[in-house]
């Protein structure tokens, strides 16, 4: 038979000593005979405080009946375990019987056992009670000191509490020992006592302590300036930035302090910090605020939320906002823009012209923006004819960038052009370049050297510019140009500028280059590629050559076999987070159309979503298919 621990012998003796039924008696008492020696104070001992410590405090204070009832002498140490029992379960009859015992066998002045009755008195409410059995200690250590603050903060005695503080530091003896806990209880006792400049003294003490750094004083005391009516933003703020790992209720806190202090935009760039780790339960705390219906904040709400590819949140925001202004709806288009969801950017525009806002500048540059990521010309132009006549916007740079975008990628280039020659204001680099763009596409050479000739007027040190224009000769077969092209780049120097993808796990920033051979964990991304690789294949992948120029130099060859940052970082997204889970990356250049054809068939593989942002615009990789529709 399997001899049962000593703790469950004990805990079965005590019910044992409480149990009706004769069996139970009988079978408990002959196991407890048999294996423990009931006289044993020690196990009754660890077995109440283990219990205690378990939160099982009934069975606790059961085990603690239980030994009296063997007329067990109980000792210095059985008391404070008991006394936590019932303070846990504020039972303060138990409580007061096991002071009155505590009494009778006189621990009730020794310091553990004062410490105890204190925290079951506050806890009970009965805060005079822990008051007296303070007063009645011969000695006191720090635990009592803390024990009877937090008490009083307990009980909303904050005056009390601050004042037994700073007895405490007049006490005499250098209280080294006072540990985060009373700090914060005393902290939080100051926040409530509107005496002037007692924060800052308490915030004193803690930074002489070094106890600022730790998240629960740090988070107190930033709570303490948020509540006080002295400003003190600035200090708040230090606090703030000084906290090791900061919490949600720290960034909670600072949010408070700066939109108490009328700082919404402060208040929001603390919410902006933290949109990717822990955006939602900042944002609740917004709307708990009532910040949300602040129209600037709510509209910077949908902003950010766009921003980071959430456009659904966005418009729950949006749809839950009372006070829409121009800025509101012009976000929210915007965003649906951005991420190619052109089709309700068009039908929420009229909703919003319907409604009595009247749109604005920055409107219709979102609205020809969403028509030129969905290649919709026809809207495009209708909107762009009307914005002058009808709502008495004159077009400027970013219109015009927009429908040279449009008409170009959807193969109107004459009409792209003659457009650009009618602009009243001198046509800006952006233009020029997304006519470069587009005659790529179209393989319009000609064309492609009046833009590059402009281009060039404006920065000839831009290196796309010239691998642009390489690459159309090349497509044309025109190699001696390509050969002249390449020649004047080097002879400039003109590199370009590698592409490299960002990926954030965990609050971790992790980076990829082309080719990258420095991740640590190099070796499994190329495995994990290589499998994946097996799988596109079997998916009918055929590597996209077109990207990749006929007549490349050695070393760009090389470079075109070698892997792409982004494939690294979607790879590693997958490897790195739960099944199901949306890998989110930020490439600094555009994504080649291989990488974009891989990432669509591994969405539909994996069965993931991929948000991509490269330099141009969102890509939302979902089952096969991509928000941009191929389009970018
Ligand atoms: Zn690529
Ligand atoms: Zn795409």
């Amino acid at each position: 038979m399997k001899v049962p621990s000593k703790k469950t012998l004990f805990s079965s003796a005590s019910r044992l000593l409480h149990t009706e039924r004769q069996t139970d008696r009988q079978n408990l008492t002959t196991l407890f005979n048999r294996y423990v020696d009931k006289t044993d104070v020690f196990s009754w001992n660890s077995v109440i405080a283990d219990l205690a410590r378990s939160n099982d405090s009934s069975e606790a204070l059961r085990a603690f009946s239980s030994m009296r009832k063997l007329s067990l002498h109980p000792n210095r140490s059985t008391f404070p375990c008991a006394i936590k029992a019932c303070s846990s379960l504020l039972d303060l009859f138990s409580g007061k019987q096991t002071h009155q015992q505590a009494f009778v066998f006189g621990y009730h002045s020794d310091v553990f056992v004062s410490s105890a009755l204190i925290v079951m008195y506050s806890a009970c409410g009965e805060v005079e009670d822990a008051r007296k059995v303070f007063d009645e200690m011969p000695e006191r250590n720090i635990v009592c000191w803390t024990s009877m603050i937090r008490g009083y903060d307990l009980n909303g005695n904050a005056f009390d509490a601050v004042s037994l503080f700073k007895e405490l530091l007049l006490d005499g003896r250098d209280h080294e020992d006072v540990d985060s806990k009373g700090v914060v209880s005393v902290i939080s006792a100051c926040s409530r006592v509107a005496a002037k400049g007692l924060t800052e003294s308490i915030h004193g003490f803690v930074v002489k302590r070094g106890f600022e750094r730790g998240v629960s004083v740090g988070n107190t005391l930033l709570d303490a300036y948020a509540k006080g009516r002295e400003g003190g933003v600035a200090v708040a703020r230090k606090i703030f930035d000084e906290i090791v790992g900061k919490d949600s209720v720290s960034y909670n806190s600072i949010m408070s302090v700066y939109a108490q202090n009328g700082m919404s935009s402060e208040a929001f760039d603390v919410f902006r910090i933290l949109m990717n780790d822990k955006g939602k339960c900042v944002h609740d705390q917004v709307v708990r605020m009532g910040l949300e219906d602040d129209v600037v904040v709510g509209t910077s709400i949908i902003d950010m939320y766009c921003k980071c590819g959430r456009v659904e949140a966005a418009r729950k925001v949006f749809d839950r906002m009372r006070k829409k202004n121009v800025r509101t709806w012009t976000a929210m288009i915007a965003g649906y823009g951005m991420h190619g969801h052109a089709v309700k950017a068009l039908e929420l525009f009229p909703v919003m012209i319907s409604s009595g806002v009247r749109p604005n500048y920055i409107t219709f540059v979102s609205v020809l923006a969403a028509c030129s990521h969905a290649g919709l010309h026809v809207e495009g132009w209708r909107w762009f004819n009307l914005m002058k006549g009808r709502f008495g916007v004159e077009p400027g740079l970013e219109h015009y960038g927009c429908m040279v975008d449009l008409l170009g990628r959807a193969g109107y280039l004459q009409k792209a052009y003659d457009l650009v020659l009618t602009m009243k204001m001198k046509p800006d680099s952006v233009i020029w370049s997304s006519l470069l763009a587009a005659c790529r596409i179209h393989k319009n050479v000609e064309l492609a050297e009046i833009s590059v000739a402009r281009l060039f007027e404006l920065d000839s040190s831009n290196c796309g510019y010239y691998m642009l224009l390489s690459h159309i000769y090349a497509d044309a077969g025109r190699w001696k140009d390509v050969e002249r092209v390449r020649t004047v780049m080097k002879k400039r120097g003109l590199v370009k500028p590698p592409g490299f993808s960002l990926l954030e796990l965990n609050g971790e920033v992790h980076v990829f280059l082309i080719g990258d051979e420095e991740h640590p964990k190099r070796d499994e991304i190329y495995e994990f590629l290589e499998e994946l690789n097996v799988k596109l294949l079997e998916a009918g992948y055929v590597s996209n050559t077109a990207s990749v120029c006929h007549d490349v130099d050695e070393e760009e060859k090389e470079m075109t076999l070698r892997v792409h940052s982004e494939k690294l970082a979607v790879a590693f997204g997958i490897m790195s987070t739960v099944p199901g889970a949306t890998v989110s990356v930020v490439k600094n250049l555009r994504v080649c159309s291989d990488c974009h054809d891989v990432i669509k068939l591994i969405s539909k593989i994996v069965d993931r979503e991929f948000v991509v942002r490269d330099a141009k615009r969102f890509h939302h990789f979902k089952n096969g298919v991509c928000s941009c529709g191929d389009y970018w």
